[in-house]
């Protein structure tokens, strides 16, 4: 079960920890061999370090591409170490038996982010590192295998501790995380190759993804989390800086990207504000000013926006950021901040401020994945972008500019509500918000009923839905939902269309005196 480290392998792109490591592997009396660069940094630090084509007998050739591909290497690292046939090919062959390897790959995620052209990226996949983790990982059994320099430290006091000996059950631990990362740096390489292709069928991609963060816990407290990125270059919650504030928790990094995408939707032009609990939008607002569109988006649900995370499509200014700091918060995104806003928002310690450097593209192509017991959903991202030519009026009245506008305006958001959606939305600010109900015409209630407790909250006579448009993230199945929609006031609908009863529907919108547009894209969202 113990196996003496004898003779350790290191190969490593990222030299980190490397010397504080080698010298302690060296003092426990491991020979160290290693490739070339790796070597170079372990000798100018005056430990002896044999190079790697002396098991080999080669030279590393082709700019090292070829450098450990060998079964000098390869046999030291997969014989079986009591096995006879094994034993007498080592003899027959020379070859030496490896017991630990310390290996990490070409920084190729790191290199994709700093946008490194297609030769590049090419250059940067790495091929005998990860044959040798497999390999070394594979015949744990005999081998140590060390890919991540956050280990050295408990794997030298493991072999300082047991007179130069690693145990079995830290090897099988470190075999579990040597195959994680290979599979991880596999699905990397796959997901730049569909990028850079614009390959946007999911079979084109393995999806593992990086491990960016392990949060202290996941939707709830006896949930362990942490958050594996893809590796896109796509601004966003999964790329921005934290410029202050404690770290994201799970939920924080789900409604934050709920948040961004949404308010992404808006483009750079009108300042705009969506406010978001849970996932789902508890107000959104354009206006002149970022400052209006920040009240407008707080008037629809004051009470829900209690603790909320907060987006903005443009640079958060001071005025705006006096305003927010009033009001209980968890998260801030934006493109940018001034350091004004900078300012007011640093006196509260624990709110979090992320910037993205821009926007997100709605129409982008990209994949979005969701979790069912057991695995993994992909599907490509939902960048459907409906703009005015592609509405259709179905009625006797045609919708006002006014109304078109806002009937664009209330489809994006509704893009974002979870299904079934209803959004109202009167002069560039969503009014009444109904999300994720099981029946279309409850989630038509339920807005109605919001716009009401706004209207009060606001001190506001009457409903604040009265003379508003309203949006339909799906076809309404029947007229109740229409009609539910008119009783609250709406004079406009934007729907996809395309139910079996859309003449009954149309017929209730004419009898009411309203226009109607159809899209002929669907939102649903779950
Ligand atoms: P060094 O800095 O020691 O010259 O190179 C270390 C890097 O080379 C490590 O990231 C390791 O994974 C990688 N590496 C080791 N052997 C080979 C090989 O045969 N081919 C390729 N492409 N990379 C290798």
């Amino acid at each position: 079960e113990r196996v003496q480290v004898k003779r350790a392998l290191l190969s490593v792109s990222d030299k980190t920890g490397l010397i504080e490591f080698a010298t302690r592997l060296s003092k426990a009396g491991v020979e160290l061999v290693s490739t070339g660069g790796t070597a170079r940094s372990i000798a100018e630090a005056g430990l002896t370090v044999r190079d790697v084509s002396e098991l080999t007998g080669f030279p590393e050739i082709m700019d090292g591409r070829v450098k450990t591909l060998h079964p000098g290497v390869h046999g030291g690292l997969l014989a079986i170490r009591d096995d006879a046939e094994h034993i007498s090919a080592m003899e027959a062959h020379n070859i030496g038996a490896i017991d630990l390897a310390v290996i990490n790959l070409y920084p190729f995620e790191e290199v994709r982010a700093s946008g490194g052209d297609y030769a590049t990226m090419v250059e940067n996949i790495d091929i005998g590192g990860p044959a040798m983790i497999r390999a070394a990982a594979k015949n744990h059994a005999y081998v140590g295998i060390v890919t991540d320099p956050a280990d050295y430290d408990r794997v030298a006091d493991a072999i300082e501790a047991d007179g130069g000996a690693l145990g079995l059950g830290l090897r099988k631990e470190l075999a579990a995380l040597a195959y994680a990362r290979t599979a991880a740096y596999d699905s990397a390489i796959s997901g730049w190759f569909a990028e850079a292709l614009a390959l946007e069928a999911p079979r084109h991609r393995a999806f593992g993804g990086s491990l960016r963060d392990v949060m202290r816990y996941g939707e709830n407290p006896h949930q362990s989390a942490a958050f594996y990125v893809d590796g896109n270059s796509r601004p966003g919650v999964a790329t921005a800086e934290l410029l202050q504030g404690k770290q994201l928790s799970y939920n924080n990094i789900n409604d934050t990207d709920a948040a961004f995408e949404l308010v992404s939707e808006f483009g750079g032009g009108r300042p705009a504000c969506a406010i978001i609990k849970h996932a789902n939008p508890c107000g959104v607002a354009v206006g002149d000013k970022l400052l209006d569109a920040y009240r407008q988006a707080l008037r629809c649900d004051p009470v829900s926006a209690f603790g909320g995370i907060i987006a903005f499509n443009g640079e958060l200014d001071g005025e705006t950021a006096e305003e927010i700091v009033k009001l209980m918060t968890e998260v801030i995104i934006a493109p940018s901040v001034s350091d004004d806003a900078r300012k007011v928002i640093a006196a509260k310690k624990n709110l979090r401020l992320l910037v993205t450097g821009a926007l997100a593209d709605p129409a982008a192509p990209g994949m979005a994945y969701k979790s069912v017991s057991g695995g993994l959903l992909v599907q490509s991202r939902d960048n459907g972008v409906i703009t005015r030519d592609d509405l259709k009026v179905v009625t006797k009245r045609a919708p006002s500019e006014q109304e078109i506008e806002d009937l664009l305006f209330a489809f994006k958001v509704g893009k974002h509500v979870k299904s079934n959606a209803i959004v109202y939305v009167k002069d560039g600010a969503t009014v009444g918000i109904g999300a994720g109900q099981m029946s279309r015409v409850d989630s038509a209630r339920i807005a109605a009923r919001k716009s009401q407790d706004a209207a009060e909250a606001a001190g506001e006579a009457g409903m604040l839905t009265k003379g508003s448009v309203v949006a339909s993230d799906a076809f309404f199945p029947f007229a109740d939902g229409l009609l539910s929609a008119v009783e609250a006031g709406a004079t406009a609908v934007i729907q996809p269309g395309g139910s079996m009863r859309d003449a009954e529907v149309i017929a209730a919108a004419d009898e009411a005196g309203i226009a109607m547009v159809f899209t002929g894209m669907r939102h649903f969202r779950h």
